[in-house]
Parts: C-alpha cells; sequence; structure tokens
C-alpha cells in the first residue's frame, strides 16, 4: 500500500503537540520499513463546498477562523486543502493518506457538535475524500477523541454511516449518544485492548454490511498507551484493528488524524502495524 506524503506538510507550525516533527517521524519509519510514497494535489474549492459553508472557507483563506487549539497559522487555508487532496488521493488508491492538518473536528462552519474549538483540524479531510468518492460508505472512526465534525457533516446523508470509539470524557466532550446512522462508543480512559476490540466488534455488527461499498477509515494513534486520548491501546493492538478492518473485505483507504507523544514511539509503527494487519502480503 502506498503512502500519500508531501513534504510540503512539514512546513508549517512548531511548538504546538500537533507538530511536523510527528509526521516527520513516521514518513521516516514507514520509507525505511519499505513503503512507497506519493505526493498528492491540492483539493478543489468545488470539492470544498460539498462539505464546507462558503462563509467558513473564505473566512479560513482571509487567515482568520483561529482559536486556542487551531492557530490560525499562515497560509494555513493551502496546507488544509493539500491534506484535503492527500485523503482524496487515497480514496482513490486505496491507500493512507500521511498528511497534517488532521480533519475530523472540523464541522461545516468551524467547530462542531457544541464544541469551542476545533481541535487542531481546519478542513475535515476525510469527509471531503468521502463525499469526492460519492459510494455507500462506512467511516470508522479510530481516532482516540470522538469525530465531532464528521458526525455533524454527515448527520443527515442516508448514504454514510458513522462509526466512532473513543474516551468518554475527552475533548471535545461529544458522542455519548448514538443514532441508526452514527453509532458512538464512548469507553473508559485507558480501558485496554479487550475492552476495545470488543466494542469494535460490537458497533460492527449493528451496520448492514451489505449496504456498504467503501470503508474509510479516521486513523488516530492517540489512543496509544501514554498518548493524549490513551485508551490504553499499543502497537499490537493496531494489528489487530487491522485485521479486523480487513475482514470486512471493502475498497478501503486511510486518512491521519491524532497520534502525538508516546514516549519513546512514533506514530510509523502504529501506522506500519495497521498496515500490515490489514494487508501482510503487499506495501
Ligand atoms: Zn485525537
Amino acid at each position: 500500500m502506498k503512502i500519500i506524503f508531501s513534504e510540503k506538510c512539514l512546513e508549517y507550525g512548531n511548538g504546538h503537540i500537533e507538530s511536523r516533527e510527528r509526521v516527520k517521524k513516521a514518513k521516516n519509519f514507514l520509507q525505511e520499513s519499505g513503503y512507497q510514497l506519493e505526493e498528492p494535489d491540492f483539493a478543489k474549492e468545488e470539492d470544498l463546498i460539498k462539505v464546507h459553508s462558503k462563509k467558513y472557507l473564505i473566512k479560513l483563506e482571509g487567515g482568520e477562523g483561529g482559536d486556542q487549539d487551531t492557530p490560525a497559522y499562515k497560509n494555513i487555508y493551502e496546507y488544509a486543502k493539500l491534506a484535503a487532496g492527500g485523503a482524496i488521493l487515497a480514496a482513490k488508491k486505496q491507500s493512507f493518506s500521511l498528511m497534517r492538518p488532521p480533519g475530523h473536528h472540523a464541522g461545516i462552519s468551524g467547530p462542531a457538535l457544541g464544541a469551542s474549538t476545533k481541535g487542531f483540524c481546519y478542513l475535515n479531510n476525510i469527509a471531503i475524500a468521502v463525499r469526492n468518492l460519492n459510494k455507500k460508505t462506512l467511516i470508522l472512526d479510530i481516532d482516540g477523541h470522538h469525530g465531532n465534525g464528521t458526525e455533524e457533516i454527515f448527520e443527515k446523508d442516508e448514504k454514510i454511516i458513522f462509526i466512532s470509539l473513543h474516551g468518554r470524557f475527552f475533548y471535545p466532550g461529544t458522542g455519548t449518544t448514538s443514532s441508526k446512522k452514527s453509532i458512538n462508543v464512548p469507553l473508559p480512559p485507558d480501558c485496554g485492548e479487550k475492552i476495545y476490540l470488543n466494542s469494535l466488534i460490537n458497533a460492527l455488527k449493528k451496520i448492514n454490511l451489505k449496504e456498504i461499498e467503501v470503508v474509510a477509515v479516521s486513523a488516530g494513534f492517540d489512543s496509544h498507551n501514554g498518548d493524549l486520548a490513551s485508551l490504553g491501546l499499543n502497537e499490537k493492538s493496531f494489528e489487530k484493528i487491522g485485521r479486523i478492518i480487513k475482514g470486512l473485505k471493502k475498497y478501503t483507504f486511510f486518512v491521519l488524524e491524532g497520534g502525538y507523544r508516546h514516549i519513546g514511539q512514533n506514530i510509523g509503527q502504529d501506522i506500519d502495524s495497521l498496515l500490515k494487519g490489514f494487508n501482510s502480503n503487499k506495501k
């Protein structure tokens, strides 16, 4: 499987937990492990407008729309468009988009579903890719935080089913209830692999897989033990998650969300584990 990546995503933002270093380390690790990289193009306005309000896009382009978690970096609109383009390419090629900034907290017009900030996200990359592909899709959000932006965007879209597993008390505090098409699984912090995997399998049992053509994975790794939204997972847990996703036997792609700072590790190892689990025969 190819890794979608552009060096451009390392140009901006320092001193923030969502750092260029986290993605740079991951990229180096994956490249040394034999993965090939492919450069994305910028997402087009016509793709963005299918997800975000025109007003919000104009604000972002004009250097506004930042908040305490999500600074209005210089040219962030361009970087966000490239990350969205990465997700679009990953969707086309059934690949993994290793781009920043992340996206799943970005709602239609900014912070989503009652949250006061956009949680390091500007454009909702996975939502833009899913709308671009325009198929019946299951979005599986395995980031340790609730994908509130993604849920908000697809709330009324009958084509899209959303599953999110996340820590109950973590930012943004949403995702405590479910509907027929948005299955939220709030878990106790540091719950560990056994509870996590059982919860994932149970959530997947609730949907009619026959109605799904595509699986889009919001691939966050901050649920790793010791990271920002720890659910007590380790490298091997991600391999098991990868195997469960493979078992769905669908057209699948992955888009990076969170994953920051577990000690002595880099998220490249977790990504490699997830992809090994998903497909051990090819890279
Ligand atoms: Zn997260």
